[in-house]
């Protein structure tokens, strides 16, 4: 009888939810986090907890029912200070919030054993990682959602992060496939091999490190983690080298690029750019429209024509709403001082994982030919996870820095070029219309 009061309960709250419709944009428009439903929740507390209200929920998760199942997730409003208090272990120890750590799976660990250790319930793992059985694996990533206070006490992964150095030098290697080079310093038996040779894996956050040369380096990514196997066994990898590709008139990329503040890092692979979310910069391409990123650089290119490997290639990495990814490839070669890139290679930060603003907006459109007619094939990103399914525009006019240019890059990271992967049945397309 009571439960029958209970949901009797819920439905008038379900109920008045649809009539007193509020709409959620006001709620979402600082953004949205996910909320994991634990044992005991109800709408109303979770919607107290989350400055917000039961209709907002309903139509924010576009709720048939309100009666929810410990591990559900919910899209709660993500109000700077509110979410802070919901995970804080002291106001509510068990609470699954926004934060979720990576954890490696050790031997004798079970699910629960597991969730117990973090404070949530089994089904709030499960519902974390997507699955829905109990069979786990010694070595398994998975994400446990949590309070990081919490989640820390946990171990993560049996190989410990080596601090980052800034200065990673390798022998170039253009179209030979043959990473595992150690460092020419690696070998001299001096008291410095082993500072020297730690660099050879460098990483951040709770990515397991990799390199680009050495142990960690790129015909080891697959085997470095189960998160990076599709660097082995994926089909449709990047870069590649460039030839006969197969001519044809394709429709215009649109550009809109302008000039734009961004905040430059150093993070451990490579120089980066990054851009804040809704900053304006698109592209057009398949008729899908992508937001700019990132970009960020390699040395020497990547990507190969006909063999030949350039001085660098600049990246610039695009999302559309779908999550979908477009990088735009652009060959660099030494000749002119490039002024688009000035403010960026005037400013390169050795210190690693801090974001510095630019001195100067990044004026974008100088970082691009005035052809802009491209190579266009299906590829990967070419860092580990190796993630699949990114639309490749490589434009076919290279750009030039000045020496100086490219030395503020290469003083820093040199040999930062994953080597070309096995083409196989893929198309690869050559812009040849004359539209620009
Ligand atoms: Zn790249």
């Amino acid at each position: 009888m009571r439960r029958l009061y209970t949901l009797l309960a819920l439905a008038c709250i379900w109920a008045a939810g649809i009539w007193s419709v509020v709409t959620p944009s006001a709620a979402t428009a600082e953004g949205e986090t996910v909320y994991v439903v634990q044992v005991g929740d109800g709408l109303t507390a979770i919607a107290r907890k989350f400055g917000t209200t039961v209709p907002q929920l309903v139509a924010l998760n576009r709720l048939v029912s309100t009666v929810l199942q410990p591990g559900q997730l919910l899209k709660v409003p993500n109000r700077a200070g509110v979410i802070a208090n919901a995970t804080s272990p002291a106001a509510v120890p068990a609470a699954g919030g926004s934060k979720a750590t990576a954890y490696r799976v050790q031997k004798g660990d079970t699910l629960f054993k597991i969730a117990t250790r973090a404070g949530i319930s089994v089904a709030a793992l499960q519902a974390a990682n997507g699955f829905t059985g109990t069979n786990i694996r010694v070595g398994q990533r998975m994400m446990i959602p949590g309070v990081p206070a919490v989640a820390a006490a946990i171990p993560t992964a049996a190989k410990p992060l080596v601090p980052v150095a800034p200065v990673v030098k390798a022998p170039p290697t253009t179209a030979a496939p043959a990473p595992t080079v150690v460092p020419a310093q690696a070998a001299a038996p001096v008291p410095t091999t082993a500072a020297a040779a730690a660099p050879a894996i460098a990483g951040h956050g709770s990515a397991v490190p990799w390199a680009y040369v050495g142990e960690g380096g790129p015909t080891r990514w697959g085997s470095l983690s189960p998160d990076y196997k599709l660097c082995d066994s994926g089909i449709e990898q990047s870069p590649i080298d460039v030839v006969n590709p197969l001519k044809m008139g394709l429709t215009d990329i649109i550009f809109k690029y302008a000039a734009t503040p961004g905040k430059i890092i150093n993070n451990g692979h490579t120089i980066q750019v990054n851009f804040a979310a809704g900053n304006g910069n698109t592209i057009v391409v398949d008729g899908i429209l992508h937001e700019l990123l990132q970009f960020h650089f390699h040395a020497p290119s990547e990507h190969t024509i006909a063999g030949a490997s350039f001085a660098m290639e600049l990246h610039l990495v695009h999302k559309n709403a779908g999550g979908g990814l477009a990088v735009v490839g652009v060959l660099l070669q030494p000749g002119a001082a490039s002024a688009g890139l000035a403010p960026v290679l005037t400013s390169v930060p050795t210190d690693v994982d801090v974001a510095h603003d630019l001195p100067a907006p990044v004026d974008l459109a100088q970082l691009l030919p005035a052809d802009r007619r491209a190579y266009r094939y299906p590829g990967s990103l070419t860092t580990p996870p190796c993630s699949e399914g990114v639309r490749w525009i490589l434009l076919t006019t290279p750009m030039e820095l000045d020496t100086a240019q490219i030395a503020a890059y290469t003083a820093v990271y040199t040999g930062t070029n994953r080597p070309p992967q096995p083409r196989g049945v893929r198309f690869l397309l050559q812009d040849t219309s004359v539209t620009k």
